[in-house]
């Protein structure tokens, strides 16, 4: 933990750092506000024992820079001061001290005040781990690591409103294992979640940098392509199923298994006028439908026409309701 002492007075600071050096504190000094100020916004600094009175910015001020400042992570305050009048205590935690101590302080209860620091520091710390554990798992599908169907539709969401206001383009793709309760039936359940590990790792690996994955509920994945229009998706999506054809699943060190997997692609372009996610999502899963009853292991495409033509003018929504199966 590392603590900076801010104070104009050379001799105080000298022995104040030496006691807290012996205390085992990682230290660092300031001589006055402006240069711990500088400080603080360069370097991670959770502790600051500043004293009230000094040139360019005093203790007050500090303070209220530490406090607009809203660092990702809290500091702790402890204010020194020669002024012992209730007001000035008062004013001080007021401007945002935790704790104050008057001088002349003697170094072992200040040891004390800073170990009450680190112990809220810590428990600071240990309530961001947590929450950053509870976001993890809000967000990602524990069985295959890729996002979950809450977060997979919110990017969705995101997405589609970005391509809206800028108006590019945006596909789905829904993709379906083929016959995986046969997988289930013939192997039992582990292998079967290990099936759906070893798909979502190959959608992982065949997805670029840029597109989201994420688990759609049970054996049913959903990718999110910013930025790609009906023909470029239909390409990821044809390396994607082809992808999980080749990459055999390792039932044992003899035995392998090939799965295959259904897609359905849509899209709208910067033609188009943005549909809802919903829709789009709707027109996904249709011509996900669609390659299942072709006989699976194929991509299909849900055409969704251009609601604006190129010249501008503006087509009647009505005609333009079912999507076009290509293949
Ligand atoms: P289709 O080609 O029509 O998609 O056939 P299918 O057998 O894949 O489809 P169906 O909907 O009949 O069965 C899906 C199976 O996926 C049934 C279900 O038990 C299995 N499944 C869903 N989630 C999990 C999971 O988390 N782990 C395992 N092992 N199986 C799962
Ligand atoms: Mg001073
Ligand atoms: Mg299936
Ligand atoms: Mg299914």
């Amino acid at each position: 933990m590392r603590t900076l002492i801010v104070e104009d007075d050379p001799v105080q600071r000298r022995l104040l750092q030496a006691s807290l050096v012996r205390a085992g504190y990682e230290v660092v000094e300031a001589v006055d506000g402006e240069f711990a100020w500088n400080l603080l916004q360069n370097e991670r600094i959770s502790l600051v024992i500043t004293d009230w009175m000094m040139p360019n910015l005093n203790g007050l001020e500090l303070i209220h820079c530490i406090r607009g400042a809203n660092f990702p992570n809290y500091t702790y305050i402890i204010l020194v001061t020669a002024k012992d009048r209730k007001e000035d205590i008062v004013m001080g935690l007021e401007a945002g001290a935790d704790d104050y101590l008057t001088k002349p302080f003697d170094p072992a209860e200040m040891r004390a005040r800073v170990a009450i620091g680190k112990r809220i520091l810590e428990l600071e710390q240990r309530l961001r781990d947590s929450l950053q554990q509870l976001r993890m798992m809000a967000t990602y599908d524990s069985l295959t690591g890729l996002l979950n169907r809450r977060a997979i539709y919110e990017q969705a969401q995101v997405e589609l409103e970005r391509a809206c206001r800028e108006g590019t383009s945006i596909s789905l793709i829904m993709l379906d294992i083929d016959h995986f309760k046969g997988v289930n039936d013939n192997y039992g359940h582990l292998i079967g979640d290990r099936a759906l590990r070893h798909v979502a790792d190959t959608i992982r690996k065949n997805k670029r940098s840029y597109d989201w994955a994420g688990r759609w509920g049970g054996e049913e994945f959903l990718l999110v392509l910013p930025g790609t229009g009906l023909e470029e998706a239909s390409f990821v999506a044809e390396r994607v199923r082809k992808s999980v054809e080749e990459a055999m699943f390792p039932l044992s060190n003899v035995r392998s298994l090939e799965l295959h997997v259904s897609l359905g692609v849509s899209s709208v372009d910067r033609y188009d006028r943005f549909p809802g996610v919903g829709t789009l999502l709707q027109d996904a899963d249709d011509a996900l439908y669609c390659a299942k009853r072709s006989g699976r292991n194929q991509v299909c495409l849900a055409v969704r026409p251009s609601l604006v033509a190129h010249d501008g003018t503006s087509l009647e929504p009505a005609a333009l309701n079912e999507p076009d199966r290509v293949y």
